[in-house]
């Protein structure tokens, strides 16, 4: 079997993977904070973890994938306050959407998707493990935080020495509480608005909740054991986020937290960061109901290397669904009893090998998705004009299909009609409530627009005793 081969952010180089115990990679990936649903950014990360899980069991391991779900942090309790809630009943409805989302994209389940909130117990006992170490201190603020000058490997991962913001570099100390201004929170004491939002719990250094950092480690070892064989997440996490679970992890065990660090470059809108706090946000719901299939979006995120910053654009979304179309198309032909009963060629049978070959070592070479890509649209050409010829060999035709469902159960871009269209048919039923609703408050201008977008996607509507009804075309 062919190796396996990841790049690792330790060591900034491609290398051997193979688990630690030769059979199940144990393998943490961060997940959403849930104060709003995921954009598309975040979900391309999850789509490269998507890749990453389905091309390490397709080498022949066990995969248990753990997923945290960050239920508490300054965003969820700021929203909370506003709008006179509890952190869960803010989370709550969110992580439904989360799973919502995934399931659209055919993001394989994680085996775990763990809360911060139901793991406080095993975040205290990681502290006290610290504060017993000699490596966290309380501060006058009530706070406790990990010194970093007392973890001498602090800042291996992100190369934070070459950066000359390395601990106990000379810093502005506008922060007279803590030891050092780089040292950071692992338990943030209770203020009053945590306690408002039932994000306080009670702890040796007094009310408080943990920091966003303790939750991984705390999560990750419960659940997967003190060496993780991967630690994945967006390239962002590097620092500081992924750089402070590993002092807190390895302060407290002594051994290496994950053998291995993958992390996933950017979603660009128009070359600018995607994130929730400015407005170029692409939500799975918006592009659901612009009529992207998960199809459409496997396949504009995996057109590009996970580590190749990907820009998002109407253009190459649009390019992707006529990709995908081409997909469907053939697995239609491929599977239809037409195509077994006219039979291959000789030369079907050998380019579906090649492409298996193809898509394989690409994927297994640091997840080459656009190789991957690139080996299944060739060999949809090459089977196109083979099937063409009605070579009379069944078996060929099996083949075929064998290697083709073989490169899709990673990719996974067959789009399903009806999975397309119902997704259309709420957004039209939606706009339409919506248009009804602008008649009655009397703006007849939002509801010609409304009105507008319909047409533009190829809607009409008839208006009729009270009714609206819609057609397509
Ligand atoms: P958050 O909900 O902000 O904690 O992020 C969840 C995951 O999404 C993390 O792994 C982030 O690194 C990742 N992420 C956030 N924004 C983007 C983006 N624009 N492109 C790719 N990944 C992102
Ligand atoms: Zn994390």
């Amino acid at each position: 079997m062919s190796d396996f081969r990841l790049y690792n952010t330790l060591s900034r180089q491609v290398e051997p993977f193979a688990p630690a115990d030769g059979t199940t990679v144990r393998m943490y990936t961060c997940g959403p904070t849930v104060y709003n649903p995921a954009h598309l950014g975040n979900f391309r990360t999850f789509l490269f973890e998507d890749l990453m899980r389905r091309v390490l069991a397709l080498r022949g391991w066990t995969v248990r994938q753990v997923m945290n779900l960050t239920d508490v942090d300054d965003k969820i309790i700021k929203r909370a306050l506003e709008q006179g809630k509890t952190i869960s009943e803010v989370t709550e409805p969110v992580i439904v959407v989360f799973h919502r989302d995934r399931e659209y994209l055919r993001i394989q389940a994680a085996e775990a998707y763990p809360r911060a909130t139901d793991f406080i117990p095993q975040m205290i006992a990681l502290v006290e493990r610290l504060v017993s170490r000699g490596v966290a201190y309380q501060a006058d603020d009530g706070s406790v935080y990990f010194a970093i000058s007392r973890f001498p490997a602090y800042g291996r991962l992100s190369r934070l020495d070459t950066r000359e913001i390395k601990a106990g570099a000379r810093v502005l100390q506008d922060d007279y509480t803590k030891e050092n201004a780089q040292d950071f929170a692992l338990w943030k004491a209770a203020k009053p608005e945590d306690e408002a939002t039932g994000a306080a719990w009670d702890s040796p250094w007094g009310r408080g909740r943990p920091g966003w950092h303790l939750e991984c480690s705390a999560m990750a070892m419960d659940l997967l054991g003190e060496t993780l064989d991967l630690h994945c997440g967006g390239i962002d996490l590097i620092f500081p986020h992924h750089e402070d679970e590993i002092a807190q992890s390895e302060a407290a065990t002594g051994v290496p937290f994950a053998r291995v660090w993958s992390h996933g470059a950017f979603l660009l809108t128009e070359g600018a960061k995607m994130a929730k706090r400015v407005g170029n946000v692409s939500t799975v719901q918006g592009l659901r109901e612009a009529r992207f299939s998960a199809a459409a979006l496997r396949h504009f995120v995996f057109n590009t290397h996970y580590r190749k910053e990907l820009n998002l654009s109407e253009e190459a979304l649009e390019a992707s669904r006529q990709a995908v179309r081409r997909v469907g198309d053939f697995a239609g032909r491929l599977r239809s009893d037409t195509a077994l009963a006219l039979g291959g060629t000789p030369e079907l049978a050998r380019v579906a090998e090649a492409a298996v070959v193809r898509a394989e070592a690409a994927l297994f070479d640091d997840l080459n998705g656009p190789e991957a890509l690139a080996a299944l649209f060739d060999f949809i050409r090459q089977a196109n004009a083979e099937l063409d010829r009605r070579g009379g060999d069944r078996g060929s035709v099996e083949r075929a299909r064998a290697a083709f469902d073989r490169i899709d159960s990673i990719l996974d871009i067959v789009p399903e009609r009806e999975e397309a269209d119902s997704a259309f048919a709420e957004w039209i039923e939606e706009r339409i409530e919506a248009r009804r609703v602008a008649r009655g408050a009397r703006d007849f201008a939002a509801a010609d627009g409304i009105r507008g977008e319909l047409t533009a996607r190829g809607v009409t509507i008839e208006d009729s005793g009270g009714e609206t009804r819609w057609k397509l075309g």
